[in-house]
């Protein structure tokens, strides 16, 4: 099947309330992800993350969130938090906890599982959200700005305001402040924004270009992209003239 299949709508529209998912499987190690979506996590509770979370809505688990954890932790899925019940299956002696929660993103229509890791008695208690990159952004969405949250935190802001975590294939992953694969996928996925005038935020095709831009990843492999920052095409443009 080709992504471009003229039926197959990967990106969510609110308004439509629907979109296709395309799962990628390898039977013999029991292994099922989404054929088209990066996978994404957040550690930390940066400004973006809690400004995501916000918009987060709880749901049951579905078949989309079992792409979101190891496949023998999906009964977990479907237990309460120790919050909630102390004897639930995945409390720890009552008090600690190791439970899996379901949302999903409204806007986009993407599935979220927050990991909960809390140690009897609390000294630690950590929630690490796990979720699916969207394959573009909506339609109707104009690109604003891109954002480096952490270093491995990327976003886009809408003209209209809204958050996006950074639209990224299954092939892809982005990364900064080293040589390497991450930094040129990020920079080969920059310049087509760049010469597309923002108009073009789907992932590309291929993880990286054959040649990238060879000052967009000088900049994406420094030590400079790895700062929280939030720039404009012109400031791209400014990077990538060097
Ligand atoms: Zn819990």
């Amino acid at each position: 099947m080709s992504r471009t299949q003229h039926d197959l709508q990967t990106t969510y529209d609110p308004n439509q309330g629907w979109s296709h998912f395309v799962l990628y499987s390898e039977p013999q190690y029991g292994i099922a992800s989404s054929g088209l979506h990066g996978s994404v996590s957040f550690e930390r509770p940066t400004r973006r993350v809690k400004e995501w979370q916000d918009r987060l809505q709880k749901c049951e688990p579905n078949p989309l969130h079992t792409l979101l954890v190891e496949s023998r932790k999906i009964p977990s899925l479907f237990h309460p938090c120790v919050y909630e019940d102390r004897n639930s299956p995945s409390a720890v002696a009552q008090d600690g906890c190791v439970c899996f929660q379901a949302s999903y993103d409204p806007e986009f229509g993407l599935p979220v599982v927050a990991d909960h890791h809390r140690t009897v008695s609390g000294n630690i208690d950590h929630w690490t959200y796990r979720t699916l990159a969207p394959t573009d952004l909506r339609p109707g969405d104009s690109f604003a700005s891109f954002i480096i949250d952490e270093a491995t935190n990327f976003w886009i802001r809408t003209t209209a305001g809204v958050l996006v975590i950074l639209p990224e294939a299954r092939h892809g992953g982005y990364s900064v402040g080293y040589s390497g694969g991450g930094p040129n996928a990020l920079a080969s996925y920059l310049r087509k924004l760049i010469e597309t005038d923002g108009e073009d935020a789907a992932p590309l095709e291929h993880r990286f270009d054959e040649k990238p831009d060879r000052k967009l990843v000088a900049w994406t492999s420094s030590k400079e992209a790895q700062r929280p920052q939030e720039l404009t095409l012109d400031d791209l443009r400014r990077i990538q003239r060097g």
